[in-house]
């Protein structure tokens, strides 16, 4: 069933084969259906500063941290990066106004994904490049005993964010895994991207308004349309994988 895709990753990443002993999962967007909310909240702090924008743009920023969106926001609009203080002053008021919302509701289908991947005996790792606490703290709550504060990198864990690889760098790190015995969950392309570029197998969920197109051009071994569905396909997924080996050509 994913023969192709499985194939071709290794050849790409001149890989033998792929071994996961460890996920890698996103929390926005993969967790939790937060991203309208994220993306309302952006729209409304950037268009109080006068900064014209819309709020699909914010989907193709995910990933980033809220310094590097705040920048890209600037430059547009005012030609220059944002100081330290208009960073944290931006970032703080979007982060008011995202609490204002109603609190976003779990993923449908992602319990799911996280049990199956507990029953396959792989180690699950919280990658986000978000630093707001409002929803790192209820992951205990809402996915109970997987992510504990030793198995999360956030947005205050890294130098750089998505798209660059060091968010999923630090993540095989903490779960002490090799990139070829590691898969990605993620629903943004900078997010596949980074994945992507850290060397693991990386599975992209389109949860959001961006076309399938741009998850391929950023790097995603297998793509899904919903998270529901890329649990059901997982054990087969995971099985394809651990009996797949790239013969040399
Ligand atoms: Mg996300």
């Amino acid at each position: 069933m994913f023969e192709q895709e499985i194939a071709t990753f290794l050849r790409r990443h001149h890989y033998k084969c792929v071994t996961p002993a460890a996920a890698l999962i996103d929390m926005d967007g993969t967790l939790y259906d937060s991203m309208p909310l994220h993306a309302e909240a952006w729209h409304r702090m950037a268009t109080g500063l006068g900064i014209e924008c819309t709020r699909d743009e914010f989907f193709l920023y995910e990933g980033r941290t809220g310094a590097s969106t705040i920048n890209i926001l600037f430059n547009r609009a005012f030609g220059r990066d944002a100081t330290p203080e208009e960073i944290k002053k931006y970032y703080h008021l979007k982060t008011v106004y995202f609490n204002e919302y109603p609190k976003p509701g779990k993923m449908p289908g992602a319990a799911e994904l996280m049990n199956l991947l507990r029953d396959a005996t792989i180690r699950r790792v919280l990658v986000t490049g978000s630093g707001q606490t409002s929803l790192i703290e209820r992951l205990e709550a809402d996915y109970p005993g997987i992510f504990t504060p030793d198995m999360m990198i956030t947005g205050h864990s890294v130098t750089h964010g998505k798209p660059h690889p060091e968010p999923f760098i630090k993540a095989m790190q903490l779960a002490r895994v090799s990139p070829s015995a590691s898969i990605v969950i993620e629903n943004a392309p900078l997010g596949v991207e980074s994945g992507d570029r850290a060397g693991a197998f990386t599975v992209a969920v389109t949860t959001g308004p961006i076309p399938r197109e741009e998850f391929v051009k950023a790097g995603a071994a297998v793509i899904f349309p919903s998270m529901p569905e890329a649990a059901a396909a997982m054990p087969q997924l995971l099985l394809e994988l651990a009996t797949t080996t790239l013969q040399p050509a």
